[in-house]
């Protein structure tokens, strides 16, 4: 049997030709959002064929130590799409990808073909956009309590954009940056969000107007105000009281002689609610800053979350007798990647991935296979597992209970869906398993491939 390609082999080159042969039929405009089911479709069946094509050759009873790794397929034209979806929406908006949600380097390629600017926290994150040859003027760095050597680093390379909220951090952009362009961020109501981020920055109103006069009295470049309503965000309602907020702001600026420029309304949005927020946020905007008020966002996992898709082997099994009914087994499955590596989701954005059958012994599953969570749909034919990952911890559990009608063993594969945000960024080494997951990139836009060459 032939050796399945290795983790240096670079996917791109290998499943290029998938992605040319099929993505032609999609232009730009036919492509936008939810109502592009055609496309939605050619895409799953797109990275179900990457799927396959990448395990189809490997043997786990001759492989090498790891060629049975978990890995990604990620397709660009996911990415593309929801970069249309968002100019339609928001058209008002100028997205600056959030790059702590998933610093993939062809996410990152992609969004500066497409022209978008980039919410960096690090010097890393500066520098890998700068790498690219993005200009400095399309970087925020969205970081309100930074590093001092990093901000050197900054007013270096010409990144001027930069968030504060609080007296202290401006003493320190006097020191070290005194031209920089200071967003101040500002508080919200977060509560109804997937991660609260106002419980650790954002001034609150009654404080903004201290720190505006302080920045006057240092001679500090005030440009504007950012907020944040909270990542993974549900309550379309928080952006109306937010650019509220971002309103009264503009106004006691105003009142001290700072004529602000720009409003950054952060990220939080969700594939499955944006329409809803984007409308309440365009017709805020629209009510409340005029036309020459720049207004730019910070969007993470709305651009990545659903393009990304892992595949993971069973690499053991745990038998479990049911001590009531012998014929009723139930079964504890170990995978190779779980909570501490690219499941660290669960932990830290408080995600419920869900496991779908890829492959059982020689057969792989069609892709339009149904979803088997159904208890009463399956009735007695499914078989209850429960999904762990493959360190010695006990934390390290997938899902608890999960019923499907296939009998699953070792060596077969399962693959988890929108697994792009706040995955692979926050992975760690423990237990000496391997973060260093490979992606297979495919695109199932003819408007992605060309920007990126596939
Ligand atoms: C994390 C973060 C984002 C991205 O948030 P999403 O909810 O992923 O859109 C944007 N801006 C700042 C300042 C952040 O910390």
């Amino acid at each position: 049997m032939v050796m399945a390609p290795s983790a240096t082999t670079t996917a791109i080159e290998e499943y290029a030709f998938l992605s040319l042969k099929t993505s032609t039929p999609y232009t730009e405009g036919a492509t936008i959002g939810k109502e592009n089911h055609d496309g939605v479709e050619v895409a799953k069946k797109m990275i179900h064929e990457a799927l396959k094509n990448r395990i189809h050759n490997i043997d786990q009873d001759t492989c090498e130590a790891g060629d049975e790794d978990a890995f990604f397929v990620a397709d660009m034209g996911d990415v593309y799409r929801q970069h249309l979806r968002w100019k339609k929406n928001l058209r008002r908006v100028k997205p600056h990808y959030a790059v702590k949600c998933n610093p993939d380097p062809q996410v990152l390629r992609l969004l500066a073909a497409l022209g978008t600017g980039f919410d960096c926290a690090s010097k890393a994150e500066i520098e890998q956009v700068l790498r690219m040859g993005v200009d400095p003027s399309r970087i925020i760095y969205a970081q309100p309590c930074k590093t001092k050597s990093y901000v050197r680093y900054a007013a270096k390379e010409g990144v001027k954009q930069m968030t504060f909220d609080n007296s202290d951090e401006l003493y320190k952009i006097k020191e070290l940056f005194p031209d920089a362009e200071l967003f101040l961020r500002i508080l919200t109501d977060d509560s109804a969000s997937l991660c609260r981020l106002s419980l650790k920055f954002g001034a609150s109103l009654d404080t903004t107007g201290e720190l505006l006069r302080l920045s006057k009295e240092l001679g500090l470049n005030v440009v504007g105000v950012a907020f944040h309503v909270g990542s993974g965000a549900s309550d379309p309602a928080a952006f109306l009281r937010a650019v509220q907020d971002a309103r009264f702001v503009f106004d006691q600026a105003a009142e001290l002689g700072y004529t602000l420029k720009t409003l950054d309304v952060g990220g939080g949005f969700v594939g499955e609610t944006f329409e809803d927020m984007a409308a309440v946020l365009s017709s805020a905007l629209d009510e409340y800053f005029p036309p020459s008020v720049r207004i730019i966002g910070e969007p993470g996992r709305y651009y990545v979350a659903s393009a990304f898709t892992i595949a993971c082997n069973v690499i053991a099994r745990r038998t479990v007798e049911d001590p009531e009914s012998r014929a009723k087994k139930s079964y504890m499955l170990y995978l190779n990647d779980g909570v501490y590596g690219n499941f660290s989701s669960i932990m830290f954005d408080h995600q419920h991935p869900f496991p779908q059958a890829l492959k059982v012994g020689p057969r792989f599953l069609p892709s339009a296979s149904p979803r088997c969570e159904d208890e009463d749909e399956n009735g007695e034919r499914a078989i209850e597992y429960s999904v762990w990952g493959p360190t010695c911890d006990g934390i390290d559990c997938i899902a608890e209970s999960w019923r499907c009608e296939e009998t699953l063993d070792v060596g077969d594969w399962l693959y988890f869906e929108d697994m792009g945000a706040y995955t692979k960024c926050s992975a760690t080494r423990f237990n000496g398993f391997t973060n260093a997951h490979d992606t297979v990139y495919v695109s199932s836009e003819a408007g992605a491939s060309s920007l990126l060459g596939y």
